[in-house]
């Protein structure tokens, strides 16, 4: 798997060996985090793409709306449980604090939701740092996650980090739609990859839809074969 691949919610569950449930999954198990990501218009977070790519800021998680209780929106994310029981934005914060002591960031695995059913693997992130500050009238976390190059890619090398970036969800979702969610050469609709069609070394944007098309595992990995 290598980040800019297309999944559906089942494929994205084996890859991780669970059903995920939760945006945010401290140790799902040992030494494997797992972040989902959803920034389409009216997604109820704000994660932002900083540094042409190359890191992401997650906001936090809200506490659960309750019946009868206060907005979600209007009250401070909240650390621990009312029984002191560190929540997912717990987990993560004391995480970051350790790494921003100086011990080895924890690694995270994040995926981005396009539509329902509809993925995004965007790669592997050491965990660096995490704040809170103010967001309209509340408190939020928020965790400075730094793309590294995927472990679990066999074929590592500069080309492969050359792709190693992080699209903006808003350029996503036009090379989406302008594709048609299908293979720009042959019209496959499954195992999908966001393409730079431009590599980043050679003075190609992620930022822009013009640089990035849709491709099929297999017209990717003729490409791949070009260039090296
Ligand atoms: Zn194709």
């Amino acid at each position: 798997m290598n980040p800019g691949d297309v999944l559906s919610y089942l494929e994205m569950c084996s890859q991780e060996g669970v059903n995920l449930q939760r945006g945010m999954n401290y140790q799902l198990r040992p030494g494997r985090n797992v972040i989902l990501m959803s920034r389409r218009a009216g997604a109820p977070y704000e994660d932002r793409v900083e540094e042409d790519g190359k890191v992401l800021i997650y906001e936090g998680h809200d506490e659960p709306r309750r019946p009868g209780g206060p907005d979600p929106k209007l009250i401070d994310q909240p650390m621990a449980t009312s029984n002191g029981v560190l929540t997912q934005n717990g987990l993560f914060f004391d995480a970051a604090g350790r790494a921003e002591k100086g011990r080895e960031p924890e690694v995270v695995r994040v995926y981005e939701k396009l539509y329902p059913g509809i993925w995004v693997y965007n790669g592997v992130f050491r965990l660096t740092k995490a704040w809170r500050e103010t967001s309209g009238p509340r408190k939020v976390f928020r965790f400075r996650l730094e793309l590294v190059p995927d472990r679990d890619s066999p074929v590592a090398n500069d080309v492969d980090l050359a792709h190693t970036r992080v699209i903006p969800s808003a350029v996503k979702l036009d090379v989406w739609r302008r594709d048609g969610g299908q293979c720009v050469l042959c019209g496959r609709r499954d195992n999908l990859h966001f393409d730079h069609d431009v590599p980043f070394s050679l003075g190609g944007s992620s930022l822009t839809a013009a640089n990035i098309r849709l491709l099929c595992a297999r017209h990717n990995l003729e490409k791949g074969d070009r260039i090296q």
